[in-house]
C-alpha cells in the first residue's frame, strides 16, 4: 500500500508544473536580469517587466546554455538562429504599446521565448516559423509550459496570416531589406508593427503605426538580427 501512495505523490509532484520545481537560482538570475539590464536602462512598461520576470528563459535554450540564459547577450538556439539579448526583446516588446486585450502576430518563432513574453501580456499570440525543427521544438515547449494562448504555424511569415488578420500588433524577429507588404496590409487601424530593416549584417529597428491618414514610421536605433527569408524577404 505504501508503494502506491508514493507513486501517487510522485504523480502529483509531476503535475505541479515546471515553475514550481524550478531552482531558486533561476528566479534570482531573472530578477537580476530585469533590474540591471532592463530597468536600469530605462525599460518602464510594467507588463514587459512582469512578463520578463516570469518567463523561464533558461527553458528556451539548450541544456548546455542554461547557465548563460540570463546573460546580457544573444544566444544560439540551433539551426544557425539566435535568441535576442533580453534588452532588445524588452525594447521591441515595449515599443508595441500593449495593454492586454490585443491579438499579436510574431514572425520568427525560433526558441519561442519572445512569443512566451507576448503571451503573458496579451489575449492571443499567433507565431510563424519557417524552420521545421524549431517550429516543432517551440510548439512542444508551449504545450509543456501550458501557454494555451499561443497559436503556432509552420510557413513563410513574410506572407503574414491572412485568415487571422487584422492584428493589433506585429513583431518581426528577423531582419529584411523592407517591411513585407502583406504584414502592413494585415495590421489593424491603430496597429503597430516593429521589425529590423536593413542589410544582411546590420539593421535599423523600425516601428510603423497605421493611422487614419496613413502609415507613420519611426526609427528605434541600430540592431543586428538573423535573416528574414521568404517571398517578401531575403532569398535562402
Ligand atoms: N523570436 C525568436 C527569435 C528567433 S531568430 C526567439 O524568441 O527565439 C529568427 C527566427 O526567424 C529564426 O528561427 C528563423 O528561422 C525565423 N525566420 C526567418 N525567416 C522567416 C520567415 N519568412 N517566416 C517565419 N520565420 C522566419
Amino acid at each position: 500500500m505504501s508503494g502506491s501512495i508514493c507513486l501517487t505523490e510522485a504523480g502529483l509532484a509531476g503535475m505541479k508544473g515546471f515553475m514550481n520545481d524550478e531552482p531558486k537560482k533561476f528566479a534570482r538570475w531573472r530578477k537580476d536580469m530585469v533590474d540591471r539590464q532592463l530597468i536600469a536602462r530605462g525599460v518602464a512598461d510594467p507588463l514587459v517587466i512582469q512578463a520578463m520576470n516570469e518567463v523561464p528563459r533558461h527553458l528556451f535554450v539548450s541544456e548546455a546554455l542554461v547557465d548563460s540564459a540570463y546573460g546580457d547577450f544573444p544566444l544560439p538556439i540551433g539551426e544557425g538562429q539566435t535568441i535576442s539579448q533580453p534588452y532588445i526583446i524588452a525594447e521591441m516588446t515595449q515599443s508595441l504599446d500593449l495593454k492586454g486585450s490585443e491579438r499579436v502576430l510574431e514572425i520568427g518563432t525560433g526558441s519561442g521565448y519572445q512569443a512566451a513574453i507576448l503571451a503573458k501580456m496579451v489575449y492571443r499570440v499567433y507565431t510563424i516559423e519557417r524552420n521545421h525543427p524549431l517550429f516543432l521544438q517551440a510548439r512542444t515547449l508551449f504545450d509543456r509550459l501550458r501557454f494555451h494562448n499561443i497559436v503556432t504555424r509552420y510557413s513563410d511569415g513574410t506572407q503574414g496570416w491572412k485568415e487571422e488578420s487584422p492584428f493589433d500588433a506585429i513583431m518581426v524577429t528577423a531582419g529584411g531589406n523592407q517591411i513585407p507588404s502583406p504584414l502592413v496590409d494585415q495590421l489593424a487601424l491603430g496597429g503597430r508593427l516593429v521589425m529590423p530593416v536593413g542589410g544582411h549584417f546590420s539593421q535599423d529597428l523600425v516601428k510603423l503605426t497605421k493611422t487614419e491618414t496613413g502609415i507613420q514610421k519611426e526609427s528605434l536605433g541600430g540592431c543586428r538580427f538573423v535573416k528574414l527569408i521568404g517571398q517578401h524577404g531575403w532569398n535562402e
